[in-house]
């Protein structure tokens, strides 16, 4: 198994073996970074890998992975201005507080594109008694 030495932020210079370090791949972005815990401190360590080190580490026996990025990012309703406000994460927050968990589940249940697209546009126009009356809260 090969060494590789990597830095710590805290202790500098460290030795790692290839089974101590992860590759992370973002499909989306064919960006990586490779993770380790140090040896020394403990301490989790991520840094972005070039092509050439990803290259180096996989050759040297190092795992790997992909993920992806949040499919909340292709939402098109992100791309039409509507925004998560401070007004709506303290309506959330109040919200979580409390509702029961049967309203939590009721109100993140799946509904048809249609549903979603008529709700968020009833929800541009609506007062903060309308939207609490639709969440029951
Ligand atoms: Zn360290």
């Amino acid at each position: 198994m090969a060494l590789i030495r990597a830095t710590c932020s805290d202790c500098g210079d460290i030795e790692l073996r290839s089974r101590d370090i992860l590759i992370r791949t973002c499909e989306e972005r064919d960006e990586s970074t490779y993770v380790f815990r140090c040896p020394v401190c403990r301490m989790i360590e991520a840094r972005y890998a070039e092509p050439h080190v990803v290259d180096v580490l996989l050759a040297a026996g190092c795992d790997s992975e992909t993920w992806r990025l949040p499919s909340e990012l292709n939402d098109p309703r992100r791309k039409d201005g509507l925004r998560v406000t401070h007004d709506d994460l303290l309506d959330f927050h109040w919200f979580l507080a409390d509702a029961t968990t049967a309203q939590v589940i009721e109100t993140a249940r799946p509904v048809s594109a249609e549903d979603q697209e008529r709700f968020f546009t009833e929800l541009q126009h609506a007062d903060s008694d309308t939207i609490a009356r639709e969440l029951n809260i």
